[in-house]
């Protein structure tokens, strides 16, 4: 569903992702793993179209989203994809409810259906109850909840995460991967998930690619990557 041919992005004369080629099928949860400054976040920014490759192609299904050669992107709202990061960037004047509905308004869906949609999503996260509530009021395990609702609403076909877990504490961590795989499988969305947390890695993952110095050093199933030397 997601493949990437010979990716590259430079930066002056470096570059932070270097000739990145993988494909994965619908509904994967593909996570990429490595150390800091290895280029995780560059590949997500160029999948969400914040960024644009410098050479090579990238397509979702059968739509060529970016090509580096021509210069050819999609815009990041034409791309069928939602984004989630380590901050949860609600907005602080908007309730709970009103901060799920906001993508559906620029979406410009009918009034009934964003309401029965902003009710689904409240429920499948099991923050219904705090539908009025304001960002600042809630706990920050229930502020991702919130984000992770928001991010769905639209129904992406894509789910972007750039390290969404970092900022809870270890409990709550491994409390929302099990939320987030819940979400994924319900939505059956194809999931890239940016993270330098192994375990995360490891227990979420259906295909992991380890990167580092901006290539791609391995890429596989999780438990077929453990048998590896
Ligand atoms: P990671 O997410 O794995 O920490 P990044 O994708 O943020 O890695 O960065 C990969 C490399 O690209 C790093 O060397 C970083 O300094 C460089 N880099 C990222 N963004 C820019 C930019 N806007 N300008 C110049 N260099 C950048
Ligand atoms: P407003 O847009 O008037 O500021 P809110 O921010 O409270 O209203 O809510 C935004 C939207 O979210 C509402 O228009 C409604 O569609 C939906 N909504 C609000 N509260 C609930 C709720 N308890 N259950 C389901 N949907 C709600």
């Amino acid at each position: 569903m997601i493949s990437l041919e010979n990716i590259t992005k430079s930066f002056g004369n470096s570059n932070a992702v270097s000739n990145v080629s993988f494909s994965v099928p619908e509904g994967s949860f593909l996570v990429l793993l490595g150390p800091s400054g290895c280029g995780k976040s560059t590949m997500l920014r160029m999948l969400a179209g914040l960024d644009q490759p410098t050479s090579g192609k990238m397509q979702f299904g059968d739509t060529l989203v970016a090509d580096g050669n021509t210069g050819h992107s999609l815009p990041p709202a034409d791309r069928n994809a939602g984004l989630v990061f380590q901050s949860y960037a609600l907005w602080p004047h908007m309730t709970v409810a009103g901060n799920i509905e906001w993508p559906l308004k620029v979406a410009k869906l009918p009034t009934e259906e964003r309401r029965a949609r902003v009710l689904e999503v409240m429920e499948m996260l099991g923050i219904e109850k705090l539908a009025n509530r304001y960002p600042g009021e809630i706990s920050g395990g229930q502020q991702q909840r919130v984000a992770l609702a928001r991010m769905i609403a639209p129904r992406p076909k894509v789910m972007l995460f750039d390290e969404p877990l970092s900022n809870l504490d270890a409990t709550l961590r491994v409390e929302m991967r099990f939320e987030l795989l819940k979400v994924h499988a319900a939505t059956g969305a194809t999931a890239v998930y940016v993270t330098h947390d192994q375990v995360e890695a490891m227990t979420m993952a259906t295909h992991v690619a380890v990167m580092n110095n901006g290539r791609i050093e391995q890429f596989d199933a999780p438990d077929r990557l453990l048998a590896e030397p």
